[in-house]
Formats: C-alpha cells, sequence, structure tokens
C-alpha cells in the first residue's frame, strides 16, 4: 500500500491497463505510433476530439508526410490542410517547430524533455505524450480528461500542480505510453463529465467519489469566462468575377494572419447594401458579421488579393468566412 495516494498502486495499475488493452479504440495513430504521427495527434488533440480529427488526420500527412515537408510548407497551405480543426495558432507553430527541428536538430525530432518543451506550440503535456508514446519514457501527461479522472478518484479538487504531482506518482514505468493513453481513453470514454459510466470502470473499487456516490461533485464546476460580443462590418466585393480577399494582420485579436473577407476599416470605399448577416462563436468570442456589398477601391493595399470564386475556399478556411458567403 502507498501512504500517500492510500491504495495499492500496483492493482490500480494493473486493472486499467488491462482495461485499456481491451477496450481502446483502434485510431491512426495509435496502429503506427511513428514519432511524426504522434506529434501532429498530440498536437491536434489538445483542443478538439478524436471524432473531428479523425476524417482529417491522415489527410494532412498525405500532404505533409514528414518534418521536411511540413518545414518547406507555405503557411497559407498547412493552415489550408488545418481548416476544420481550429485554434489555428497550433497549424502555425507545427510548422515552425518542423523549422526550428531541420535547423537545429539536422530534421531528427529531438528526445530530449527540455528540448521539446523549448519547440514551439509544445507544453508540458505535449512533451510528455510523445515521450511516453513514441520513446517510451517515464513522463506523465494531465490534460483535463485526466484532471477530471483524479479528482473523482480522490474525491478531491485540486490544481494543476497537485495533479501533476499525482500524475507523477501514478505513472507506470513499465509501460509509460500505454498508462498514459490509458488514463487519457478512460476519461474521454467512461469517466466522461456527465454521468460517468462507473459500472463499466475498471478502477471504480479505487474510487472514492464512487465511494461517495459524489460522481458528479468532482470536480468543481468551473466557472465559465464571460462571453465578449463582437460587431464586424466585412466587405464583398466582386470584379471580373474576382472577389477581393485580406490578409489579417499578426495583431488582430482573432484569425491573426489568415485571408478573410476585408473588414470595412480596412478599405476607403462607399459601404453598399446588406447582403447576409452571420453569427459565429470563436473561443469566447460572439461574433456578429454584416456582409456587405462595395466596389473595388482604385488601388489595392498590399494586405488585398483578388482570387476566383473557385479559389475562395482554399484562403477562407475558417468557418467564419464560410458562413460569410452569399450563396
Ligand atoms: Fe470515474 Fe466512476 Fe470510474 Fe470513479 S468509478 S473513476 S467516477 S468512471
Amino acid at each position: 500500500m502507498t501512504r500517500a495516494i492510500g491504495f495499492n498502486l500496483q492493482n490500480f495499475q494493473s486493472n486499467l491497463l488491462s482495461w485499456y488493452a481491451r477496450h481502446k479504440r483502434a485510431l491512426p495513430w495509435r496502429d503506427n505510433p511513428a514519432l511524426y504521427r504522434v506529434w501532429i495527434s498530440e498536437v491536434m488533440l489538445q483542443q478538439t476530439t478524436v471524432t473531428a480529427i479523425l476524417p482529417r488526420f491522415e489527410r494532412f500527412l498525405l500532404e505533409f508526410p514528414d518534418i521536411q515537408s511540413l518545414a518547406k510548407a507555405k503557411e497559407d497551405r498547412v493552415l489550408a490542410a488545418w481548416a476544420g480543426l481550429g485554434y489555428y495558432s497550433r497549424a502555425k507553430n507545427l510548422r515552425l517547430a518542423a523549422q526550428e527541428i531541420v535547423k537545429k536538430y539536422g530534421g531528427r525530432f529531438p528526445e530530449d524533455f527540455d528540448e521539446i518543451l523549448s519547440l514551439p506550440g509544445i507544453g508540458r503535456y505535449t512533451a510528455g505524450a510523445i515521450l511516453s508514446i513514441a520513446f517510451q519514457k517515464p513522463y506523465p501527461v494531465l490534460d483535463g480528461n485526466v484532471a477530471r479522472f483524479f479528482s473523482r478518484i480522490f474525491a478531491k479538487n485540486g490544481d494543476a500542480p497537485k495533479f501533476w504531482a499525482l500524475a507523477e506518482e501514478l505513472l507506470s514505468h513499465e509501460n509509460p505510453g500505454d498508462w498514459n493513453q490509458a488514463l487519457m481513453e478512460l476519461g474521454e470514454t467512461v469517466c466522461v463529465p456527465e454521468n460517468p459510466n462507473c459500472l463499466q470502470c475498471p478502477v471504480k473499487d479505487f474510487c472514492q467519489a464512487f465511494k461517495k456516490e459524489a460522481q458528479n461533485r468532482f470536480p468543481a464546476p468551473k466557472r465559465n469566462r464571460p462571453f465578449v460580443d463582437m460587431a464586424w462590418t466585412v466587405l464583398w466585393i466582386e470584379k471580373n468575377a474576382r472577389i477581393l480577399i485580406w490578409k489579417r494582420s499578426e495583431k488582430e485579436r482573432l484569425l491573426k494572419s489568415h485571408w478573410g473577407l476585408p473588414e470595412s476599416q480596412c478599405l476607403k470605399v462607399n459601404r453598399g447594401k446588406l447582403i447576409k448577416t452571420a453569427q459565429h462563436t470563436i473561443t469566447h468570442h460572439k461574433i456578429s458579421v454584416d456582409v456587405r456589398a462595395a466596389v473595388a477601391p482604385e488601388r489595392l493595399p498590399k494586405e488585398a488579393r483578388w482570387v476566383s470564386k473557385k479559389e475562395l475556399s482554399r484562403f477562407l478556411i475558417s468557418s467564419l468566412w464560410k458562413k460569410c458567403l452569399p450563396h
């Protein structure tokens, strides 16, 4: 019996690992856990569900099959391949990290924790997932699913440092890759946020929340960040069957350096009739977008560019822009 955690760790690990061996979902990065695939999948998984990733994962890999092709790719192409996954800074950072790996490490992914952590877009969770799954090194992971599971097992609320300490303590050193994936899999499929499926849970005998019938009280609900309402007016400018699009700056609050329709303040033109109003939410921003017709300016700023209607979908990749298209 381990005194700090209050139960037999070996039994706990063995229950969870054998459950994982029997019940794990067949996922493309599990069937072939090559390092590059693990890295891409873990970055995709950071804020997106498995269901949303599945149709896009292999497509992304077909276009960028290795670190070199990702490092050489234009940012627009990487963003286009990321379309539908949201949080586009992840795609930008993937490309920047690939460039750094080529420049600093000759194209070989580093195996040292601090070196991995210093790559753009990689935090402690992703570094731990890559090292444990692709290299079988004993590094823990902690994401929302794992934190919820720990909170219920110990019937305790806690903060990230406390849960990271637990993740270290419970980690299986013999099988860290499967262990970390088992924790995440259980959190995602059994110990779900609402009404966890405790009767199917392989570690219910260890679970304090289950014993106290307090599963839905742990973790304590977080106060949600309040929504920010935003109103944009964007311009639909058409000339000779071409549409004017705009490269947003790196300083924008949302959709930084994305191609989009020009916002009205970008161009000195008269606004015409309202074509449509679209509603869209990005993180905690609720955006109402008026799309207005306008005539082309005489001189185009460097951020503007004409594209054919066919090309639009290649440039306007956020679903916000798709809602703004007039037809
Ligand atoms: Fe989660 Fe229920 Fe299992 Fe406890 S018994 S870990 S609450 S699924």
